[in-house]
């Protein structure tokens, strides 16, 4: 049975810190700061995906336009073609989305609402379990 974001929500919760995309970067980077998070989704009306905005947004912005990025919206920055999943999607689906596009947070939608938010974090979590899980099995095999 392969784990689906579904499970993985039901244990972590649906909460996602999300912003609007006026606000300032430097209010995007403190909202990361205070929620000890690498991601926000940025959401317009009736809370429809707008774009993300992550750590890596953040430390570019940065590192090209210096402390000035910091007065500027938090649109101009973050990615706004967000690569989305749903609660059917499975652990192995999201490994390989994340490995292949090379980004780390997955925003979970139902009828194109936000749900939840996916990260490598909780992927990682998964697949050790899995991989304890069929440990376990394959040692109960072979003794018995
Ligand atoms: P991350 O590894 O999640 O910090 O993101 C690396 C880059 O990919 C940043 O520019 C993000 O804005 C972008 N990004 C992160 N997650 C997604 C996503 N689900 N869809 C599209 N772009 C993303």
């Amino acid at each position: 049975m392969s784990v689906t974001v579904r499970m993985i929500l039901d244990e972590k919760g649906r909460n996602v810190v999300t912003l609007g995309p006026t606000v300032t970067l430097g209010e995007a980077a403190a909202t990361l700061h205070q929620n000890k998070i690498g991601a926000v989704v940025v959401v317009g009306m009736e809370n429809r995906i707008v774009g993300i905005f992550t750590e890596r947004d953040l430390a570019s912005a940065i590192g090209r336009m210096g402390a000035q990025a910091l007065e500027l919206p938090v649109s101009k920055f973050m990615t706004a073609n967000v690569h989305r999943c749903n609660e059917d999607s499975t652990v192995n689906e999201l490994m390989e989305l994340m490995s292949s596009k090379r980004f780390r947070h997955v925003p979970v939608e139902s009828d194109s609402k936000l749900i939840g938010i996916i990260s490598i974090g909780d992927v990682v979590k998964q697949r050790i379990r899995e991989v304890e899980m069929e440990a376990e099995h394959i040692k109960a095999y072979i003794a018995g």
